[in-house]
């Protein structure tokens, strides 16, 4: 098989979405699953839809048109504001979209009245993490002028905490977005259908609460795919967070001093890493680099540590191993690792359904009750 790949568990996946929909459906929270971190994959969406999501989101018109292209049966949202140039391909092929500007969302009604379409709008609120969203204050306003706009449908609102500056979900931004849903209804007398909450970050906050309130749905990617939490990166109890790994292959193995030697100045990337003497290590590099990978989220087996990555080459201390030429690592990857790898056309991806035995082994266990 070819390398750099991505090994990529479609059962895992399927089992860490089906446990977030039954535990959060107890809340009456659907989930919709979020596929821009695996390029909207049709058949990671598939195993998404199969486990009981609501929907399918996603950051990217051209990957929701793949999945449309597959044939998904679900609705679709375009989880990012979208772009007016791409208007028309957004009304075509997404059911709801996120917007914050009326400018987008003129253009939207008038795409949709061309194609005979209804698109719905889901309208973002800024409740403090500042990345997208209409302030609370401006919020009646702009609802105002989208309900008088024909072949839109106001679906409801959202918010996205912790992706620009941290904020974390909690009871007070919570219900902040639900009085919000509450007063849009008395105001206007319509139905605030959909409250979404928003992102894997928020899943302490709802797994914690009795009591979800208005909020009725979450967008979940790190959460099913990663089986993590991202506010602390902390793995969720019950998930696999081993459904991808990402497999290398060594083009060089030698014993090497620790320590460079010469004058040093800078690296490709920045300064390089300082060592400690440690005398000779087993070092191995492999055809990995920053073309496929954030080398910085890779987690590697034990027993082995990344020491540097440039574009093409990982060097990695294999410890008192030495590893063989044409052998192959497999890592883990985090969030970061895993979007650069899914979007590299250098990495190439193998997919499977396990054998559901040696699964067990590696789910998550104690720790938190997430
Ligand atoms: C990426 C994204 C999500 C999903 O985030 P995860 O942390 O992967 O769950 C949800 N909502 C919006 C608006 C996003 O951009």
């Amino acid at each position: 098989m070819s390398a750099p790949r991505l090994e990529i568990r479609l059962d895992r996946i399927h089992h860490n979405a089906k446990a977030l929909v039954d535990r959060l459906a107890l809340l009456e929270i659907g989930v919709i699953g979020v596929t821009k971190a695996a390029l909207g994959l049709p058949e990671i969406a598939r195993e998404l839809v199969r486990a009981g999501v609501t929907g399918i989101g996603d950051s990217r018109i051209e990957n929701i048109e793949t999945m449309r292209r597959a044939g998904l049966p679900c609705e679709f949202t375009l989880i990012r504001s979208p772009m007016i140039s791409q208007a028309e391909r957004v009304v075509a092929h997404a059911d709801v979209s996120h917007n914050t500007e009326i400018d987008v969302i003129e253009r939207l009604s008038l795409c949709a009245q061309a194609q005979g379409r209804t698109h719905g709008v889901l309208l973002m609120v800024e409740l403090g993490d500042l990345r997208e969203g209409i302030l609370p204050a401006q919020l009646p306003e702009l609802v105002g002028r989208v309900l008088r706009l024909p072949h839109i449908a106001f679906r409801g609102i959202g918010t996205n905490l912790a992706c620009q500056s941290g904020v974390s979900p909690d009871q007070a931004n919570m219900e902040a977005l639900s009085s919000l849903a509450d007063s849009l209804e008395e105001t206007f007398g319509v139905e605030v259908e959909t409250v979404s909450g928003g992102n894997s970050a928020n899943l302490g906050w709802a797994l914690g609460t009795t009591d979800a309130r208005r909020i009725n749905a979450l967008r979940l990617g790190e959460a099913i795919l990663l089986g993590r939490d991202p506010l602390h990166r902390k793995a969720i109890e019950g998930l696999y967070t081993d459904a991808f790994g990402l497999v290398a292959e060594v083009i060089e193995c030698k014993q090497k001093p620790t320590r460079p030697w010469g004058e040093l100045g800078q690296t490709a990337f920045g300064p390089a890493r300082e060592r400690t003497d440690c005398g000779l290590i087993s070092q191995a590099i492999l055809a990995l680099g920053r073309q496929d990978v954030d080398p910085d989220g890779l987690e590697a087996p034990d027993g082995m540590e990344v020491l540097g990555a440039s574009s093409d080459h990982l060097v990695v201390d294999t410890g008192t191993s030495s590893l063989a030429i044409g052998s192959e690592v497999t890592f883990q990857l985090n969030y970061s690792a895993l979007l650069r790898a899914m979007t590299s056309p250098f990495v190439t991806r193998a997919m499977s359904k396990g054998d559901g035995e040696a699964a067990d082994r590696s789910l998550t266990s104690g720790g938190r009750a997430a």
